[in-house]
C-alpha cells in the first residue's frame, strides 16, 4: 500500500544509502577547492526575481518556463533560486568584495530548483556544487577552472567516462555582430524551423544552434559560422585556453555548436558530457561571463565559474561501481539483559563514542539472543556482550559478528580492546571547526 503522503512531483528525499554518495562529494570538492584558494559561499535559497531575469536573460528557458516563483505579502517578486551565479555575483556586488584582492574565488554546494519536466536526471529539486572566479580575464584563469572541474571528476574516478566539450562564443561585441548574421541568414527560412525556433529567431538567436529537433539542426549545419566574425583578441584567448589545457594535460573535445543556455556568457564556454549516453547527460558545465558584474550594476569585472550535477555525478559514480566508504557503519553493539547490565551499559556507551567508534545499544527488554540477531542485521562489526553472570564477574563477551567467533575480557578492558581494533578517533577540536 503507498503511503498516503507522497513527496511533490519531482522533488526526491535524499536517503541515508545516497548521503554516503552525497558526503563523498562534498568532501572532495572542499578539499579541491580549499586547496586552490576558493571560500565557501552560501547565498539564499530565494532572491528578487530579477535578480536571476536581468542575469540569464528574459529569453532563456529557465526564465521563460523554470523558475519556482512566490510573491511576499507586500507584493515584491521573489524565485527559489535556479542556478548559483547570479546570486553570487549579487553577493559579490552586495558586501564590497571588489575591494578585495582580485580575483575573488568562491565555490557553493547548494540546492536549486527549476521547473522542469522530471526524467531521470533531471529533478525539480536537485544539488549543484559550483565554483566562481570573478575579478581575472586571464585565460589562464579558464584553464584552471576546467582543470579544477576535471580534477574532481577524476577524484570521483569518472573522468574517463566524461568528455570535456570546449568552444568560444567570443566577446560580446562579436557575439552581437553574429547574432545579426544568424537572423539574416535565418530571416525566409522561418517555416523549416520549429515552433520555439520560431519565437527565440528574433529574441535569441543563438539557441538556434543547439536545438535538437532535425529540420533545426540541419539549417544549423549551413547557418554561418562564429569564426566568420570573431574577433582577433577572442581568438588568442581561445587559443591560449587550449594551450593551457595541453600543458595540464586534460583532453577536450571542440565542439562548435556548444553555447549554453543563459545571456551571461561570453568567450570560453564548456561542458562534461557522458561518453555513453549522448548530449542530454552532462554533468556540469560553464564558462565566462565577462560582462555580468556590470550588468547587475557593478564596474567591468571579468569573470569565470563552474557547476555541476551531484544527483547526476551520483548517477555516474554507481553506474562505475564505485562506493564510497560507509562512515556510518555500526562498528559496536552493546547487548545487555537486567537493570544492572543496563546501567554498566550506559556510560560504556558513552566511553566508546567518545573515542570516535559508532556505537548502538540496545535498551530493549528482548533476550540476548534476539539483541545479537539485531546486531546481525545492521551489519555491526562486533557486540559485547553483557547478561547476569558477566555483571556480576565484571567481564563481557565480545563477539566477532563477521566471524562468529567470541572470547570473556575483562569489563574494564572494554573501551581499550575496541580502541585497538578501530584505533583512537576522538574528535580533534581544531577539527570541529572544519566543515
Ligand atoms: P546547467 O548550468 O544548467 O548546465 O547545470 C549544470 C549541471 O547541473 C548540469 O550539467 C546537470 O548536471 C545539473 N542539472 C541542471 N539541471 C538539473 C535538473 N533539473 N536536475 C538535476 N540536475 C540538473
Amino acid at each position: 500500500m503507498s503511503a498516503k503522503f507522497q513527496s511533490p512531483k519531482g522533488v526526491h528525499d535524499v536517503l541515508p544509502d545516497d548521503h554516503l554518495f552525497f558526503s563523498y562529494i562534498k568532501k572532495i570538492v572542499r578539499h579541491r577547492c580549499r586547496q586552490s584558494g576558493f571560500r565557501r559561499i552560501t547565498t539564499p535559497l530565494f532572491e528578487n526575481v530579477d535578480v536571476f531575469t536581468r542575469s540569464l536573460g528574459e529569453s532563456t528557458d529557465i526564465v521563460e518556463k523554470e523558475m519556482f516563483l512566490m510573491e511576499s505579502k507586500s507584493g515584491k517578486k521573489l524565485a527559489l533560486k535556479p542556478e548559483g551565479t547570479a546570486g553570487v555575483v549579487r553577493a559579490y556586488l552586495q558586501h564590497g568584495m571588489a575591494q578585495l584582492p582580485q580575483p575573488v574565488e568562491l565555490y557553493y554546494i547548494e540546492p536549486h530548483f527549476r521547473y522542469n519536466r522530471p526524467q531521470k536526471g533531471r529533478y525539480r529539486q536537485f544539488h549543484q556544487f559550483g565554483f566562481e572566479v570573478i575579478g581575472e580575464a586571464d585565460p589562464a584563469i579558464d584553464a584552471q577552472v576546467i582543470f579544477l572541474a576535471h580534477q574532481i571528476n577524476a577524484d570521483l574516478g569518472i573522468a574517463d567516462k566524461l568528455s570535456l566539450q570546449l568552444n568560444t562564443i567570443g566577446s560580446l561585441e562579436s557575439r552581437q555582430k553574429y547574432k545579426e548574421d544568424l537572423v539574416s541568414f535565418y530571416t525566409g527560412k522561418e517555416r523549416s524551423l520549429c515552433e520555439d525556433c520560431k519565437k527565440r529567431l528574433h529574441k535569441n538567436p543563438l539557441r538556434l544552434l543547439d536545438c535538437k529537433e532535425e529540420d533545426c539542426q540541419i539549417l544549423a549545419s549551413m547557418a554561418p559560422k562564429f569564426d566568420s566574425v570573431m574577433d582577433d583578441a577572442s581568438k588568442e584567448h581561445y587559443a591560449l585556453v587550449k594551450e593551457y589545457l595541453d600543458e595540464l594535460g586534460v583532453p577536450y573535445t571542440e565542439n562548435p555548436t556548444l553555447v549554453r543556455g543563459l545571456d551571461y556568457y561570453s568567450h570560453t564556454v564548456f561542458e562534461f558530457w557522458s561518453q555513453s549516453e549522448g548530449a542530454q547527460n552532462a554533468t556540469g558545465g560553464g564558462g565566462r561571463y565577462d560582462g555580468l558584474v556590470e550588468e547587475m550594476g557593478g564596474q567591468p569585472t571579468p569573470a569565470i565559474g563552474y557547476a555541476a550535477g551531484i544527483e547526476r555525478l551520483i548517477d555516474y559514480i554507481k553506474e562505475a561501481g564505485i562506493r564510497p566508504p560507509n562512515k556510518d557503519r555500526v562498528q559496536v553493539f552493546v547487548a545487555q539483559l537486567g537493570l544492572p547490565a543496563k546501567k554498566k551499559a550506559l556510560p560504556l556507551l558513552n566511553a566508546l563514542r567518545e573515542k570516535g567508534i559508532n556505537t548502538v545499544g540496545a535498551v530493549g527488554k528482548d533476550s540476548l539472543k534476539a539483541q545479537v540477531g539485531l546486531a546481525d542485521k545492521m551489519n555491526a562489526r562486533y557486540a559485547l556482550i553483557m547478561g547476569q553472570i558477566e555483571v556480576k564477574e565484571n567481564t563481557m563477551i565480545l563477539r566477532d559478528m563477521e566471524r562468529g567467533s567470541q572470547e570473556t575480557i575483562s569489563f574494564d578492558d572494554a573501551v581499550d580492546r575496541m580502541v585497538e581494533l578501530f584505533g583512537d578517533n576522538t574528535i580533534d577540536e581544531n577539527k570541529l571547526w572544519e566543515e
